[in-house]
């Protein structure tokens, strides 16, 4: 049962040799980054192919650049753990520095990419809810050249995405925070080692010059939808507002009322529902204190 099939296997050195090779092989050939989900698929034959393109030894593809007012730009076959142990990345985006640092065990984040986690498209997946409420920008490449697609834009649903045959996902650009914000996430699963989250949830918050009036909000949620879910209605609660314990009431109301979860093995939508709401209370409130600080 856990035999894989035969294929050709490839491992390009260089950009240009990946793309030439996910055009050449398109549709009958797999991406392998880390291979900590793809494999598994493989091996299960939830899947198969006649080709696998292994782009993780591709230099191009991997490294975090993150300087001072410059925001950040990360690789997409950057392991998961370099994204957790970068001092930089901590700093300025917290939310997906503790994020990275939640997926699976030591042994499955030394091997996972940044890529990876949001090309398998799972909605339970960590880090795509911060690098939504963060404003990253997936870059795919081909060999007719980049384009640029919002993180929530290039999701589609369960695995699914807008990858198009011969395209690779190589780097993730994250605008430099906004002066007086803060970024938070969160989540909760069934238990403290690797689990796969019931909900996750990031925030970032702006204030106003005066520290305290709240200027933009984004608060995304993950494994409560197909794809990460952007709240509409929290900006609209709390923009222009100091935040309060009535208004962190309401908000948390909001947020229930537009998460669609589902029930599954991992937990009753109900249940969900109700981690929504105290995810939202805690990661308002955190990040509300820290942009005040900022
Ligand atoms: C024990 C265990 C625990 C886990 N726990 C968690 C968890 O807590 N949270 C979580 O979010 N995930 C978890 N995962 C899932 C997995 O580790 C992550 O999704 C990981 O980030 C996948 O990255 P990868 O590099 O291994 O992807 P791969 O397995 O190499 O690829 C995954 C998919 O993305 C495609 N792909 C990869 N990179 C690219 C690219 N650059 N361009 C185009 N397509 C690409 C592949 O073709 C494949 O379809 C866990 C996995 C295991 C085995």
């Amino acid at each position: 049962m856990y035999i894989l099939n035969n294929f050709e296997y490839f491992a390009p050195e260089t950009r240009s040799e990946a793309l030439e090779l996910a055009k050449k092989l398109g549709s009958k050939a797999k991406i392998l980054a880390g291979g900590t989900d793809l494999i598994i698929q493989l091996k299960e034959k939830m899947i198969t192919t006649e080709n696998i393109i292994n782009i993780s030894g591709v230099d191009e593809f991997k490294g975090i650049s993150c300087e001072p007012g410059k925001g950040a730009v990360i690789g997409a076959c950057t392991k998961i753990a370099d994204i957790e142990y970068s001092e930089a990345l901590r700093k300025k985006y917290p939310a997906l520095s503790f994020a990275a640092g939640e997926i699976g065990g030591p042994q499955v984040r030394s091997m996972a990419t940044l890529g990876g986690n949001s090309c398998h498209s799972s909605p339970a997946a960590e880090t795509p809810s911060p690098l939504s409420a963060l404003g990253a920008i997936v870059v795919i490449s081909s060999k007719s050249g980049d384009r640029e697609v919002p993180i929530e834009e290039f999701i589609l649903g369960n695995r699914k995405n807008v990858l198009a045959e011969g395209e690779i996902v190589t780097k993730f650009v994250l605008p430099e925070p906004a002066p007086k914000s803060a970024n938070r996430y969160a989540y909760i699963g069934l238990r403290n080692a690797m689990e796969i989250d019931a909900v996750n949830m990031a925030v970032n918050l702006v204030l106003e010059n005066d520290g305290e009036t709240i200027k933009a909000i984004k608060l995304v949620m993950g494994s409560v939808f197909p794809r990460p879910l952007i709240s509409e209605k929290i900006p609209a609660l709390l923009i222009g507002k100091k935040l309060n314990d009535e208004l962190v009431e309401q908000a948390a109301e909001v947020a229930q009322s537009e998460a669609k979860p589902i029930t599954d093995v991992r937990a009753s939508a109900e249940y969900r529902r109700d981690v929504v709401a105290t995810l939202t209370r805690r990661l308002l409130k955190e990040a509300y204190a820290a942009a005040k600080e900022a």
